[in-house]
């Protein structure tokens, strides 16, 4: 197993890999310092939301829930399926451009606080590593040592508990995606019983053991899309983990004569500390995660020096060179407005949003159809079509009525099935006619008139207009 130098980082490729593309493995250095305690914070905060989360209920439903068995979702009390494309479209574009706009000005700070996989491997599999093997420095002995008995122990002993910590994140994770009462339900029955669900958390467990545990700073480097779309995202006003050039060179050992030398000392304690086994000082990189361990780092050893903190810090290029920085610019400007639209339009369809929507439409037969009744009579029959959509949760009895109790007797509603049920998420067509006197509608021939839909669990009524047309008289 190769073992990053870090006094001798390679130029000319990837440090994580040799000259022949293998691996080369990272033991980043532990740091504490104030970003370092932040963070610590910020990562034990979002792993208790994480775990928590589908276990908070919000109006009856699961907080956070991406249900794909019922293919419906539950946002903090805003309800809703999978195939309701408006509220998904409008959802998705604020995620997107949200986190555009976030990296335009923030940089790479996703990557570095809130991403899962710095999050778990940094908050969670770090530390079992360090309580079971110990510093940096000893993990590296221990992989050069010969296997022994203490060696696997120690080896044994960290991937059960990267095993335990893998299968409560996988169980956390798929409660997200079918439902905590349902990972509960699963995990005390038998699995044959779901295969198809137990299969994918063996499988989403083995990824997270595999990711977490081993392939960590190379999916960053080598996988992760967002990573990948930084260079088109980040300008000079984008705020970065940045070593400060001109205050830090040149450097200790590269001046000239002592006079001339920078504030940088050349210790390698921030490369020493990188998770992504890079050199701040060699500008911004794509292999930088923005996790702030070198910022930390370096403010310990400017402290010891007697130099002010900050040689490596949060800045912008257009800061480094001397520029003012410049957070209100086009692109900003262009993700700000988007997402004020996507806000806009996500407002916009949640408060059009019924649980039920009903729309009438007149049949295509003729408009209308003249009959006598037995005494000979001549009414009319108007055809309609009720669509009726159950955007809820939750199945629905409705009952088709005329709104107007005032309404002569002889104007009838006549339908097939006096109630219809439509399950949640599920739409329906009902066929309806109405039958009327021909003077009901003398003169014009036209004449509008409202029906009720009652649903009869929830006791509402949504009246509706219907116009009914015949022939023109007088
Ligand atoms: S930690 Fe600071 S002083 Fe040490 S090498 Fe890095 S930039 Fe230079
Ligand atoms: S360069 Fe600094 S901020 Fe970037 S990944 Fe390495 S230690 Fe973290």
């Amino acid at each position: 197993m190769k073992v990053l130098d870090q006094r001798n980082l390679p130029g000319e490729r990837l440090s994580t890999t040799d000259e022949k593309g293998k691996r080369v493995y990272i033991f980043p250095e532990a740091v504490s310092g104030y970003y370092n305690r932040f963070r610590t914070v910020v990562q034990a905060v979002l792993i208790v939301i994480f775990l928590m989360l589908p276990w908070v209920k919000v109006a009856g439903h699961q907080a956070l829930l991406f249900d794909v068995i019922d293919k419906k979702i539950s946002i903090f009390g805003l309800n809703f399926w999978y195939h309701d494309a408006p509220l998904i479209f409008f959802i998705l574009g604020i995620l997107t451009i949200g986190l555009a706009f976030v990296t335009a000005i923030w940089g790479r700070i996703w990557c570095g606080w809130g991403c899962p996989q710095t999050v778990f491997i940094d908050g969670v599999f770090r530390r079992i590593e360090r309580l079971v093997i110990g510093s940096h420095i000893k993990q590296k002995l221990l992989v050069r040592s010969p296997m022994n008995g203490a060696k696997f122990f120690k080896y044994s002993m960290k991937w059960f508990l990267f095993l335990l910590v893998s299968l409560l994140i996988a169980h956390s994770f798929l409660a997200y995606f079918v439902g905590a009462e349902r990972i509960i339900s699963m995990t005390q029955g038998d699995p044959r019983e779901h295969w198809t669900i137990f299969l994918f958390m063996l499988f989403i467990t083995g990824a997270i053991l595999f990711d977490f545990g081993w392939f960590r700073e190379q999916f960053c480097i080598i996988m992760c899309p967002y990573g990948r779309f930084q260079s088109a995202l980040l300008d000079e006003n984008s705020v970065n983990v940045a070593y400060d050039f001109n205050r830090g060179e040149p450097r200790k050992g590269i001046a000239d004569n002592v006079e001339n030398e920078g504030d940088c000392i050349n210790c390698y304690k921030c490369v020493s500390v990188c998770p992504t086994g890079i050199d701040i000082r060699n500008g911004l990189q794509l292999e930088c995660i923005a996790c702030t361990a070198c910022m930390d780092v370096c403010d310990e050893v400017m402290d010891k020096v007697d130099k002010p903190k900050g040689l490596i810090r949060y800045e912008t290029e257009a800061g480094l060179s001397g520029n003012n920085t410049n957070f209100l610019r086009s692109r900003t400007a262009v993700y700000a407005v988007l997402l004020i639209l996507f806000f806009s339009g996500l407002f916009f369809s949640i408060s059009k949003r019924e649980d039920v929507a009903y729309t009438v439409l007149r049949a295509k037969d003729s408009p209308f159809t003249i009959v006598k009744d037995s005494d000979n009579n001549d009414f009319i029959i108007n055809h309609f079509k009720l669509h009726i959509n159950n955007q809820s949760f939750e199945n629905k009895t409705l009952r088709l009525g005329l709104a107007d109790t005032a309404l002569p007797e002889t104007v009838q509603l006549i339908s097939q099935n006096n109630s219809v049920d439509v399950w949640a998420g599920k739409d329906t067509t009902l066929h309806f006619f109405v039958k009327f006197p021909v003077g009901f509608i003398s003169g014009s021939g036209v004449k509008t008139i409202n029906i009720v839909l009652n649903d009869v669990k929830n006791k509402i009524n949504v009246e509706k207009e219907v116009k009914l047309v015949g022939p023109k008289s007088g």
